[in-house]
């Protein structure tokens, strides 16, 4: 199975704030940057992280991203779900319906290939992707030259 791009952004940007020193609130143009994304993708995503309470989004002065506990603790797995959606692995319904649809059991077989799969994140939480050797990898990430943004009517930013 292979996840979105989306929920791959998602959970890159979470790792990227789990890291982040006490204090430190990066803004989403920086973290675009360091996790070399386009910025209306990140802030796209990172809108979708607000919402679940995973990450606390601040604007104006003293603002910026950061981890929330629920983000630390969240299992992969919940979180890969919810910015998953509720799409299935093959599109049944479409624009052109597959005729089998109405019975076929290669549906709720895969159905159930996929419930397998994020089955197989829930026992990993944000907590367990941050650490050695990965944590060193996302301290490393360079850094913008100007990490002083300004701040503006984006979310985090
Ligand atoms: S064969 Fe089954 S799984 Fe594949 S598109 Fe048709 S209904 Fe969906």
């Amino acid at each position: 199975m292979q996840l979105t791009r989306f929920t791959d952004l998602g959970l890159r940007v979470v790792m990227r704030l789990a890291v982040a020193a006490e204090g430190d609130r990066p803004g989403s143009r920086q973290v675009a940057e360091e996790l070399a994304v386009s910025y209306t993708h990140a802030t796209k995503v990172i809108t979708r992280l607000a919402e679940l309470g995973i990450v606390d989004a601040r604007r104006g002065r003293g603002g910026g991203l950061a981890i929330t506990e629920l983000g630390r603790t969240a299992s992969v797995g919940w979180l890969a779900r919810r910015l998953e959606g509720d799409g299935e692995v093959v599109e049944c319904d479409g624009a052109q319906p597959c005729p089998l649809r109405s019975g076929c059991r290669l549906r709720s077989a895969l159905r159930r290939a996929q419930e397998a799969f994020f089955a197989s994140l829930d026992t990993v939480t944000i907590d367990d992707l941050t650490q050695s050797p990965t944590r060193a990898v996302l301290l490393g990430l360079p850094r913008p030259a100007d990490t002083n943004f300004q701040f503006s009517s984006a979310i985090g930013e």
